[in-house]
């Protein structure tokens, strides 16, 4: 790579008048021009200006075993100088998805045994909500063909994936969503339980939104509900412990599909290979991509249950679907060694037994206290921190979502990478920190916090 013959105003200019970025607002990138990132080691990313930033939220949540990891680059070399690329259409195949298939087999919810490839979480959940509708239709009832998603949450960025996901500023750029997909209340209860109701009550009140709407429309027209275990890209949100038992009772109930999308909490993340066994959920469709090669390369995986996968081989004929790229075989390599990486480094048991649990504590300790936070909670390596104007009655500051952005910037400045969602700043790190990089975090995200308070103090 030569763009070290460039300076970094080089690289801006470029950037801004040839690059159209994802999640932007392009006149405001041009003004302030794009922060670019060089390289990385571990748990650090370094920009071009030579700043060493702690990456709080692994990538875009998904470098689990963290940057410059030697093997992974090995093994996507071996893989492209033997076999760069062929498909898997036309009854071929090659060895890297196959072996990869039989591992995640290995490691997924016992009643799902396949799964299909693709080369992002949009695509994969475009795959997913076309084998359940399928699925309907084989059975004999085509008519079953809604879905019920929640709002806020995050499905991905293609028609298909922004329909689902529950974002309003998404759907109103579409210009025409796929039909038929309804959103209800999210089980965010720092926001939506009522006063004195307990957390407990709020979570079936929650997972009652989706019966509600499966009687308003009728069973027979509604095939699944989709669910991030935890809403991440939506603020991190972590339902009370009653709630996905709730919505399970209630899909089997009514005879409904669940669709997990575990895009953000697979591989790890929640302390389990799945936060569906973090959470005894049994699902019909779980999407996966992000961690799955550590974003070393784009890959997903949709897992589709027993029961779904009967119907599609039993009775589908050719499924008119698929990707150039589906079970690339440079991707499924370096999922390959990624998983065995994160199993021979036994990461998802410290995050479970110990960084986990030490994130929480340190979250509640040092950070819950400060003046703008009005709640932090965690769930294994997923965190959550609340901005507010008044702790006891919850109030915001305004515009929304400001206060947070400027806490996110002093972060940044002072060596922090967050994420800040509405008024909440998000935290997904890579599970390879230690109780001493999380001490870290914290000694910079409180750095930020009090720096953030002043600003906002000579503001009034
Ligand atoms: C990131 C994300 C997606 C979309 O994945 P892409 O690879 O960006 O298409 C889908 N669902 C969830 C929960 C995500 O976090």
């Amino acid at each position: 790579m030569t763009y070290q013959n460039y300076t970094l105003e080089q690289l801006q200019q470029i950037d801004a008048a040839h690059h159209l970025h994802p999640f932007t607002d392009h006149k405001d990138l041009r003004d302030a021009g794009s922060r670019v990132i060089t390289h990385a080691k571990g748990p650090f990313i370094y920009d071009a200006a030579g700043n060493e930033i702690l990456d709080g939220m692994a990538g875009l949540w998904c470098v689990a075993i963290g940057y410059g990891r030697d093997e992974l680059a090995d093994a996507a070399y071996a893989q492209m100088k033997e076999l760069p690329y062929y498909n898997s259409f036309f009854r071929c195949s090659t060895p890297t998805p196959i072996l990869l298939s039989q591992k995640l087999a290995e490691i997924a919810p016992s009643n799902m045994n396949q799964v299909f490839y693709g080369s992002s979480g949009s695509e994969a959940n475009d795959t997913a909500l076309r084998l359940v509708r399928w699925y309907w239709a084989l059975e004999g009832k085509p008519r079953k063909n809604r879905v019920i998603s929640r709002h806020m949450a995050y499905h991905g960025s293609t028609i298909t994936g922004a329909s689902l996901g529950g974002m309003q500023g998404m759907h109103d750029q579409l210009g025409g969503a796929v039909p038929n997909i309804a959103h209800v209340m999210m089980p965010y209860a720092y926001e939506l339980a009522q006063p004195g109701e307990s957390d407990h009550d709020f979570g079936l009140r929650a997972a009652r939104a989706v019966e509600d709407e499966i009687l308003r429309v009728g069973a027979d027209n509604v095939a699944a509900f989709i669910g991030e275990p935890i809403q991440g890209a939506g603020g991190v949100k972590i339902p009370p412990a009653s709630y996905w038992p709730e919505i399970q009772r209630i899909c089997r109930q009514y005879d409904v599909l669940l669709m997990l999308d575990e895009v953000i909490t697979g591989y790890g993340r929640t302390g389990d290979w799945f936060a569906a066994q973090s959470m005894g959920i049994e699902a019909d469709t779980i999407t996966t991509a992000k961690a799955l090669t550590s974003g070393y390369q784009p890959l997903s995986a949709l897992f589709v249950s027993d029961r779904v996968a009967a119907t599609i081989v039993e009775k589908g004929g050719e499924f008119y679907h698929g990707y150039t790229y589906s079970g690339h075989p440079v991707a499924c390599a370096v999922a390959l060694k990624n998983i065995e990486i994160i199993e021979r480094e036994g990461m998802i048991e410290r995050v479970r037994d110990e960084t986990g649990p030490y994130l929480a504590k340190a979250l509640k300790e040092r950070i819950e206290g400060h003046d703008l936070v009005g709640e932090v909670r965690s769930f294994g390596f997923l965190g959550a921190i609340e901005i507010v104007r008044d702790k006891a009655t919850r109030q915001r500051f305004q515009p929304g979502g400001s206060a947070a952005v400027l806490i996110r910037d002093h972060a940044i400045a002072n060596g922090m990478m967050l994420r800040a969602t509405g008024d909440t700043m998000i935290l997904s790190p890579p599970l390879i920190w230690t109780k001493e990089t999380i001490d870290m975090a914290c000694d910079r995200i409180v750095k930020a916090l009090d720096l953030a308070k002043e600003d906002l103090r000579n503001a009034g």
